[in-house]
Order: structure tokens, then sequence, then C-alpha cells
């Protein structure tokens, strides 16, 4: 903590950035909420600990946190790859934002360029954790109709409360489909076919995009793992076309990259 509030300091003082972007207390001692220290003294308010786990790249996409001027981010490694995905989607210029990844150790590593980033990467573990994992084999080998009973009672618990699309980095349209009302594709209330609709239109939006944070199913107030749906629609896209989001800036992920011989058997 004390090592991230120096190089926060440093930075700051520098002018190599206008705002570190990174963790304090919340008002509930067991979680963590986004900071934003713009001058050295804030500096003293940030924290970095267990409980700093929300993928905090989602604020970079945002017009009043872009006006501040450049960011250093503090970034558990979601945040890392999402910074990935922003270059594969032309949403974040190299050198624009300056990630900081806090090790085990404590210790900040500066991380200026995507290339870094990328190389950082590279050395993690990749994958699910042993928690998601392990639902997710649960899922999977559920008989298809009793898979499909999982989701849909999963499903109708949601509230439609959006906190998933808030949270989520790559939900980061000006105007979501569900805040079109002419016409209204999904319903306001909540009822299981229109919540069905939504949770698939965002799978399917994120299909070979979620980078696999957790930020959405953290966020979500019913618990619902909708984690787990994205990351799945990630797999199917990963294994018809071949792109890992979140690992590099190859411009080549499934939703950008037209190529003549790509599969259509499910074009009828
Ligand atoms: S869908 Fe969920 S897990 Fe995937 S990038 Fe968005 S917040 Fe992260
Ligand atoms: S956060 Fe959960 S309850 Fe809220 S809209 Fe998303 S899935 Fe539904």
């Amino acid at each position: 903590m004390e090592a991230l509030q120096k190089k926060a300091r440093a930075l700051l003082e520098a002018g190599t950035v206008k705002v570190v972007i990174g963790y304090t207390a919340g008002t509930d001692v067991e979680r963590a909420r986004a900071f934003f220290a713009r001058n050295a003294e804030q500096t003293q308010q940030l924290i970095f600990d267990a409980r700093c786990c929300q993928n905090l790249a989602t604020y970079l996409m945002k017009p009043e946190v872009k006006a501040l001027g450049k960011a250093a981010l503090v970034c558990v490694p979601g945040a890392l790859r999402t910074l990935m995905q922003y270059a594969v989607e032309n949403q974040l210029a190299d050198e624009t934002v300056l990630a900081l990844a806090v090790t085990d150790a404590g210790e900040v590593v500066e991380l200026p360029k995507f290339a870094a980033v990328e190389e950082y990467l590279a050395k993690m573990p990749r994958g699910l954790t042993p928690e998601q994992q392990q639902e997710l084999d649960r899922i999977d080998k559920l008989p298809l109709e009793e898979r499909w009973a999982f989701w849909a009672a999963e499903l109708a618990r949601c509230v439609k409360c959006y906190a998933c699309r808030a949270a989520c980095p790559l939900c980061y349209c000006s105007r979501c489909i569900t805040d079109v009302n002419q016409p209204q594709w999904v319903p306001v209330a909540s009822d299981p076919l229109g919540n069905l609709e939504w949770n698939v239109v965002r799978a399917m939006h994120l299909a070979g995009r979620c980078v696999d944070c957790g930020s959405c199913a953290d966020a979500c107030p019913e618990g619902i793992r909708i984690d787990l749906l994205n990351h799945v629609l990630a797999r199917e896209a990963s294994a018809h076309f071949g792109a890992e989001p979140g690992y590099s800036t190859r411009k080549d992920y499934a939703l950008s990259a037209y190529k003549p011989d790509d599969k259509e058997e499910f074009i009828r």
C-alpha cells in the first residue's frame, strides 16, 4: 500500500499523469470503492488489498474521466486484459494510460505501453479462477434440459438494475439497446422472458470480447452467474474463430475480422 501511495504521489508531482485511478476504503468496511487521486495529498487515501477486485478500466471510457487528462490506472489482471481489448477495439491509443500492476509482494510495476502490458500478462496464469471453473464444470455436465432450467431460474431473478452493465468495461456503448423505447426491444419491468432477452442480448454483444474479469457478477445484487454465461460465449467464439480476448492487441477478434473461410454452418 505504501509503495502504491508513493508511486502515485511521484507520478502526480512530476506531472506524468493528471489522475491516479485506484481504490479506497468503502463505507462498508468489507468493500473497496474506486478513488480518483488528483493531487499528492489525496494519494494517502489509496489502498490495495484483497477487497480491491473491481475492474477499474471501465472508468477510462467515461467522457468526464477522459477530460481529467492522462490517467494512471491501478490494475487487477482483468483490468490489464481490458486494456488489451480496448486497444483491439480502437478505444484506447497506446501510451494514453499508464497501467500500474501491484505484485503479490506489494511492488508496483509501471506498464506504460501496450507491449509492456502484453508481456506482463504472458507471464500470468490464464483462464477462470478455480471457483469459477468448478461451477462452470458443474453446469456443463448438466443434461441440456436441466441446464436450460438452471439458466432460466437464474435469469428469472434479474431485477433489471443494470449494475452488470455499469460494472462491465466492455459495455461502453453510449446508448444501450435497453434504453431504446421506440421500438422497445427489452421490456423495462422484470419478467422471465424480458430478463432472458436482456441477458442473452448482453452475452451476445460480449461474445469474443469478454475478458473474464468477473466484475459483472460481483456487481449483481442477485448473485446471478452472468460471468459464467459470458465466459461460455467467449469460449465458443474462441473455439470457432480462434481469438482469445484480452491477451494481445492483434486486431483479429471474432466480431471485427471478416475471413472468407469463416465457418457458416449456423446460417440456414
Ligand atoms: S461481461 Fe463480466 S466478466 Fe466479461 S468483461 Fe464484462 S464485467 Fe468482465
Ligand atoms: S446486475 Fe444482475 S440483477 Fe442487475 S441487471 Fe444485471 S443480471 Fe440483472
